[in-house]
């Protein structure tokens, strides 16, 4: 098999990733041999290459494949897997491995199990024409949904579901989507199906028309205005997707006092009044049953991703152009 494989994590112009032949993997107990199909590519993915997390010990194996947003059909079967066959379609999150017995992974949050292995930085990912998955973590994906189109609904899906569920919306709230990127453009009609109104605000005009499409009740063009000014005490809550203090400050702002701001990225908050009473939470992936809920949701046709397809050899050039902010949604790396 080919794959995109990382030796050393360095910036992308010192063209860290190799396109290189490498064995097969062979599954283990309860593990599947997986034809990739597509790979979502993740923000999370250039922090992995180009090393910024080597202190938080990721990447964590070298070589190895980074990518967890992947979709494919089941290639082969380790001793002892029950529920899938050869030809399956099928899907894996960032979350590769749970230890099934801690608080958090008896408790349905399993996503906070710190034993977990995440795919693409403990383990090897989908930058590649095979990976192997857990059975336990492995998902079927509805017959309906194209293969490389579905990628996306493994970690920003997860991600902007889990986001939405973490927010008490419905008719008549008033929920500002900060950041229209691969998360934002999911958890955005994860915000309409809940019947609340949609305010989308994005610098960009393409991620503008596309929160449009997808239901957006209102637009905030914020290369034009200060959205913190234009939405100031007006929102029952908002979610942030955007890595930047200042879009962190001005979704506080647009929050009404009492308000809830969820963040799915890290961040810094200064001068939070505590008289406004408003809540701050995080929100990262979310456990098995969220992630089939996801995909119940768009095999139903409720949400839909939007994606461009790059061809998996070409890693670098989708990497390069979400690292420049260029992509206008989600790009996934697919195999012929
Ligand atoms: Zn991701
Ligand atoms: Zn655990």
């Amino acid at each position: 098999m080919y794959a995109n494989q990382l030796d050393t994590p360095a910036p992308l112009d010192q063209h860290p990733l190799e396109w290189r032949e490498s064995p097969t993997p062979e599954p283990g107990p309860g593990q599947l041999l997986i034809e990739v199909a597509g790979c979502g590519v993740c923000r999370s993915n250039l922090h992995t290459i180009e090393g910024d997390w080597v202190d938080g010990g990721v990447p964590a194996i070298s070589p190895i494949v980074p990518g967890h947003e992947v979709t494919g059909r089941v290639s082969a079967l380790g001793e002892g897997v029950t529920g899938f066959a050869v030809g399956d379609p099928v899907g894996v999150q960032p979350l590769w491995w749970t230890c099934e017995k801690c608080e958090f992974c008896t408790s349905g949050r399993e996503h906070l199990c710190h034993e977990r292995l995440i795919t693409g930085e403990h383990v090897d990912g989908g930058y590649g024409e095979f990976m192997l998955s857990h059975a336990a973590h492995t998902y079927h994906v509805p017959d309906n949904l194209d293969l490389v189109d579905a990628a996306p609904l493994f970690c920003p899906g997860i991600t902007g579901y889990g986001a939405i569920a973490k927010l008490d919306l419905g008719p008549g709230k008033r929920v500002g989507v900060f950041g229209l990127g691969g998360v934002g453009h999911l958890a955005l009609q994860f915000a309409v199906l809940t019947g609340a109104d949609v305010i989308a605000v994005a610098r960009s005009a393409d991620h503008l028309d596309v929160a449009r499409e997808l239901g957006a009740r209102e637009l905030v063009d914020a290369s034009v205005v200060d959205p913190g000014e234009e939405l100031e005490d007006s929102l029952d809550a908002a979610v942030t997707f955007a890595p930047s203090d200042e879009v962190t400050a001005q979704a506080l702002r647009a929050l009404k006092w009492g308000g809830t701001l969820v963040s799915g990225v890290p961040l810094n908050v200064e001068g939070f009044h505590f008289n406004k009473e408003q809540t701050i939470k995080a929100s990262i992936l979310g456990p098995r049953s969220a992630m089939r809920e996801v995909l119940r949701l768009a095999s139903e046709g409720k949400i839909r991703t939007v994606v461009d397809r790059y061809a998996m050899s070409d890693a670098e050039t989708a990497l390069e152009l979400l690292a420049a902010g260029r992509l206008r949604s989600r790009a996934v790396l697919a195999n012929e």
